[in-house]
């Protein structure tokens, strides 16, 4: 996937025009700016952000996947709000892995309690799980915790809960995520070049 967060939509459409579909966004206003500018385009947008309560409604009525579900409340309100005629909207679990306390993401004890939750909601379809890592970390370190997010995914699968997918590694880290097990890969930089300002 594309991480297209601070990049212009003439951007988004030079890598479409190269063959890229999927495109990850952080940002509510900022992606909804671009979708309704690449409107003609056929891209799956990826909400890869921090939810609030307040944005849930816009991610529910215009992604197609998002990444980052931590909380059974954030989960039941994008069920609630996910339209009727629209598919099931594809959903990670974020995990975080080192229950670090300002991190996002749901620690491993709650992971599943959650997952069966999400697994129940009828207008999502959990997918996988998804990490991020807090800084850049050594690539030993880094395989161990993609490994560790490979291990948790078996392990729910096994237990009745079958997730298809791994949302792990970014422009520094894809490679040693996809050895152990990356089904997608978020890459923003190695692919648009640094970003230049943040955007809010
Ligand atoms: C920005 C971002 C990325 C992409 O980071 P790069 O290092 O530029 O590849 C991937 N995942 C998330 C959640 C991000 O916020």
């Amino acid at each position: 996937m594309a991480v297209s967060k601070q990049q212009a939509a003439s951007s988004i459409r030079r890598a479409y025009a190269a063959g890229l579909r999927h495109f990850g966004e952080n940002y509510v206003q900022e992606a909804v700016a671009k979708m309704d500018e690449l409107a003609d385009l056929d891209i799956e947008w990826h909400f890869i952000g921090g939810i609030q309560s307040n944005k849930t409604r816009i991610i529910a009525e215009r992604f197609q996947w998002v990444h980052t579900v931590d909380r059974a409340r954030i989960a039941e309100r994008l069920n609630d709000q996910r339209p009727a005629h629209a598919p099931r909207l594809d959903t990670f679990i974020q995990v975080n892995l080192a229950n670090e306390p300002q991190k996002s993401g749901v620690s491993i004890d709650e992971l599943p309690e959650l997952a069966r939750f999400v697994s129940r909601l009828p207008r999502l379809t959990l997918r996988g799980l998804m990490f991020i890592p807090t800084v850049a970390e050594s690539e030993s370190r880094s395989a161990r915790a993609f490994a560790r997010l490979r291990e948790l995914r078996d392990v729910l699968t096994r237990s009745g809960i079958a997730l298809d997918s791994l949302s792990m590694g970014m422009s520094a880290d894809f490679e040693v995520a996809i050895e152990e097990g990356a089904t997608c890969v978020r890459i923003g930089s190695a692919l648009f070049g640094p970003r230049a300002i943040r955007a809010r």
